[in-house]
C-alpha cells in the first residue's frame, strides 16, 4: 500500500530506497546470529514445547532457541574478550568494557582454560589435599 503510494507520485529511486529500508528494518528486529555459522540469515521458525521462540538460521539449517537467561555473545566480543585477557585486564574490567556479564566470562574463561588444558598438558594439575 506504501508501495503504491510512492509509486504514483515518486521516481522509481524513491521505491527502491523504501525497499532497502524495510529490509534493513527485519534485519534489525532479527538482529541475531547463527551459533554455528555466525550468518545472520536467521528467521523466526514457531515456538517449541515450552513457547520458547526457536529460530532458523537459512545459511546452515541449524536451529536453536534463545535461552534469556544466557545471552548469546557474539564471535566479535568474544574475540575482543580474547585479545583484552592476553592483555592481562581484571575480568570485571573486561566484562565492563564488554557488557557482558561478570559471571558469564568468568564461566568463559574456564571454558578457555580447561580447553587448553585438555590440548596441552603443560600445567601441573592441583590436588586438592
Ligand atoms: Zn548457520
Amino acid at each position: 500500500m506504501m508501495m503504491s503510494i510512492l509509486t504514483e507520485k515518486g521516481s522509481p529511486e524513491s521505491v527502491r530506497i523504501v525497499e532497502m529500508n524495510h529490509s534493513t528494518s527485519i534485519m534489525l528486529d532479527t538482529a541475531l546470529t547463527c551459533p554455528r555459522c555466525d550468518s545472520n540469515q536467521v528467521v523466526k521458525n514457531g515456538k517449541i514445547h515450552n513457547g520458547n521462540q526457536n529460530f532458523k538460521c537459512k545459511s546452515c539449517g541449524r536451529q536453536f532457541v534463545l535461552d534469556p537467561r544466557n545471552k548469546i555473545i557474539g564471535q566479535e566480543t568474544r574475540d575482543l574478550i580474547d585479545k583484552l585477557l592476553l592483555e592481562k585486564l581484571p575480568l570485571a574490567g573486561i566484562a565492563r568494557v564488554t557488557g557482558v556479564s561478570e559471571r558469564w566470562l568468568q564461566t568463559y574463561v574456564n571454558t578457555l582454560y580447561t580447553s587448553v588444558l585438555k590440548d596441552i598438558e603443560v600445567w601441573p594439575k592441583k590436588r586438592g589435599d
